[in-house]
């Protein structure tokens, strides 16, 4: 899964980079208001951190801009202490939660579990297909119970394919969505992350649909 930070305090905007990072998240930090609109609409992203008050253009702007043109990414948005007019503005701008800072990183991390798991229409935290079971809380993956280790790549490929269970994901959404901005992007490696996941979790677990992708879980 990927994230976008949109935040012109460098120091949080760090925080909040390394602290998704560390939760297994794939991140891009951007820093004003113009450059986080251009981002939103020409890349994939999972969900978006998204302050209001920034260079260029305003959070609610880059908002209203994105819901206009149809994207519909899950949007945390963080306001300034106490500001309700901020919070009634941004959850009318099409934000799908909001914190006001200061934060604890803690609950913006759960706050966006949440609204990744409900864009994704999952009601249980913990993913679960056949017997494997990947929890967003502590980033781990267990078969039959047993914890199995993975590489950050190999999380993300397996938490996004977990995250649109049932459906065939293609190689380029994923290497969209694993992929941070600055990385080295090679929709070949995809590949190799699969081999190593059927690996490590049975070479059934991920099917391949000739030509279109990968799919874990049955069709709806
Ligand atoms: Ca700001």
């Amino acid at each position: 899964m990927r994230v976008l930070v949109v935040e012109d305090e460098a120091q949080l905007s760090e925080q909040l980079a390394g602290a998704l990072t560390r939760a297994g998240y794939a991140v891009d930090c951007v820093a004003d208001g113009e450059t986080a609109e251009f981002m939103g609409q020409t890349e994939g992203y999972d969900a978006v951190v998204l302050d209001l008050g920034l260079p260029k253009m305003d959070g609610l702007a880059v908002l209203r801009r994105w819901r206009e043109a149809g994207i519909r990414v899950p949007v945390l948005v963080l306001t300034a202490r106490g500001s309700w007019h901020e919070k009634v503005q941004g959850i009318d701008g099409g934000a799908d939660d909001y914190m006001a800072k200061p934060f604890q990183m803690e609950e913006v991390l759960a706050r966006l579990r949440a609204l990744i798991r409900r864009s994704g229409g999952q009601a249980s935290p913990e993913l679960r297909s056949g017997a494997v079971a990947l929890d967003p809380r502590s980033s781990s993956v267990t078969l039959d119970g047993v914890p199995v280790k993975l590489t950050g790549h190999e999380f993300r490929v397996l938490s996004y394919l977990m995250h649109h269970c049932g459906r065939v994901v293609s190689q380029g959404e994923l290497t969209e969505h694993i992929y941070s901005q600055d990385s080295e992007r090679d929709s070949n490696t995809v590949e190799v992350f699969i081999g190593r996941l059927r690996r490590k979790l049975g070479a059934e677990f991920i099917e391949t649909v000739r030509g279109l992708g990968y799919r874990i879980g049955e069709a709806p």
